[in-house]
């Protein structure tokens, strides 16, 4: 466990101010964990040495240098609202959060890009594109609470990828500081630029394993044409994946194509008192862009092939927020039971009704306590499969549930994530999906970048 100097923090308070220096209790507990959910027993609990707030690059910089330099070891911090685990401090790290750095530079609707610092909230960035007229396009459903930087070092995802990819597509340069305090302004607000290597690619996904991101130039685009919400049910998953075949082959924009079990309505109904919507096994939530007539084709071809056996046409804002608060809810659901397990795989598109049938196949047997929430973005090949109980005792068996579930997913040709990365929590299934050989390299370029091994250590990968 890692123990913080007299020395080190008086220099740390002279970089970012006293204030910006915290070691309260409530502020150690509060600020070194993220959302995942592990039972305290498990040796996880947050334990860092200090919270730093820096207020620039500059600020980012000096602290990292005086880090390498004494070896001390420091967790990259966002909104920590990442579900792996990725910005626990477990073993007495120093915290910088980016949390003051929340300034939007430019929002360009000439070039299509704006430049914000790393702790901008995402649903902040969202809103003044809005406001231009414009739109930022990476949309989840921790919007209100994550932050750039964090969209940026998990790779985020979220609701529109079908349409509009991930945070990857979004960026277009980064600044970055290394371990050794070293800044990099990488790309800029270019589009095209063929000069070598993309450096800027590699910290987009590395958790905060390979520099710290202070500042972004990320796209914008053009707002999307009148769309409808909808949300339908049908009896099994492969109607859903019929659903997803006849939405491609009308030729409609996919803005969104979400699913959700009936667990998983059930839990979020429970939770927040919600009226029901329908009865069934699937639940499809689907926003389409395009004219009336052809989705109003869509729809009758839906129920008229027997893909879907009721449903709901968003018709009013309140129609809205009912089907949406259904698919964002689950998330929370998930974290108010005792023990909660998640998971965010991915899959061939096609294999998914077979690789869900034989999970569930392989779990008939588990403890009655234990449930299965599964959801996900289905439109892009990503199940969220999350396993809940109310025995704490529950969680060995759980563990054992989701390595069988990882091993599934390597035959299955999957990935073991999807979205929210490795952290610290997913580190033992890594070699599932990926060879020993692609971890190596992995570690090479870790050790080039972060030779002492400061930044965010013991995530992804053990060196
Ligand atoms: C309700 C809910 C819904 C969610 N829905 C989605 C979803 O649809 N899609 C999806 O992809 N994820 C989703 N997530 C997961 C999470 O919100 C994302 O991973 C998000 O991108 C994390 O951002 P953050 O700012 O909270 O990062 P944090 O949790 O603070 O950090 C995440 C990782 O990034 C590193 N990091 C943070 N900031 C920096 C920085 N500036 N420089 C270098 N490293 C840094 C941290 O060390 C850590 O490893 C959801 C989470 C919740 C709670």
């Amino acid at each position: 466990m890692q123990t913080l100097s007299q020395e080190a923090v008086t220099y740390f308070q002279e970089i970012v101010g006293a204030k910006n220096v915290r070691q309260s209790e409530n502020d150690l507990e509060h600020m070194g964990k993220d959302w995942s959910t592990v039972p305290k027993d498990l040796n996880t609990a947050p334990q860092p040495a200090a919270i730093l707030l820096p207020g620039s690059t500059d600020e980012v910089s000096k602290i990292l240098s005086y880090c390498n330099t004494h070896n001390i070891k420091v967790v990259p911090s966002g909104g920590r609202t990442g579900l792996v685990g990725g910005a626990m401090a477990v073993n007495g790290e120093v915290v910088l959060s980016l949390q003051r750095m929340n300034k939007i530079i430019t929002i360009d609707s000439i070039g299509m890009f704006a430049v914000v610092e790393a702790g901008v909230n995402t649903q902040v960035l969202q809103e003044a594109a809005e406001k231009r007229g414009v739109m930022f396009a990476l949309d989840l459903g921790s919007a209100g609470s994550s932050l750039i930087g964090g969209n940026i070092s998990t790779n985020a995802a979220g609701k529109k990828f079908i349409r509009n990819g991930g945070m990857r597509q979004q960026v277009l340069g980064l600044e970055v500081v290394l371990a050794n305090g070293q800044v990099f302004d990488l790309k800029g607000s270019l589009r095209k630029d063929n000069t070598g290597y993309a450096l800027e690619e590699l910290f987009i996904g590395s958790e905060g394993t390979l520099g710290v991101v202070t500042k972004a130039t990320v796209k914008l685009m053009t707002r999307p044409e009148k769309m409808t919400t909808m949300c339908c049910v049908t009896d099994t998953f492969d109607k859903v994946l019929r659903t997803l075949e006849l939405c491609h082959l009308k030729s409609l924009k996919v803005n969104t194509f979400e699913f959700f079990s009936r667990t998983s309505y059930e839990a979020v109904k429970k939770l927040k008192n919600l009226k029901p919507l329908f009865d069934g096994n699937c639940y499809m939530l689907i926003v389409l862009e395009g004219s009336q007539d052809r989705i109003d084709a869509m729809v009758e071809s839906m129920f008229s092939d027997g893909l879907a056996s009721d449903g709901l046409i968003a018709q009013s804002l309140d129609d809205y927020l009912t089907i949406w608060t259904y698919r964002d809810m689950i998330v929370e659901a998930v974290g108010a039971y005792k023990c909660a397990k998640r998971t965010d795989v991915s899959l061939p598109i096609p294999a998914m009704g077979e690789f869900i049938g034989d999970m569930m196949q392989r779990f008939e047997t588990r403890p009655p306590s234990i449930d299965i929430i599964a959801y996900g973005h289905v439109g892009d090949g990503n199940f969220h499969i999350d396993y809940i109980s109310n025995e704490t005792s529950d969680y060995k068996t759980i563990l054992a549930m989701e390595r069988t579930q990882h091993e599934l997913v390597s035959e299955y040709g999957g990935s073991i994530s999807a979205e929210h990365g490795i952290g610290l929590l997913k580190k033992p299934f890594l070699n599932l999906t990926r060879t020993e050989a692609e971890i190596d390299l992995m570690r090479s370029i870790k050790k080039l970048l972060d030779p002492i091994g400061i930044l965010n250590p013991g995530k992804i990968f053990d060196m």
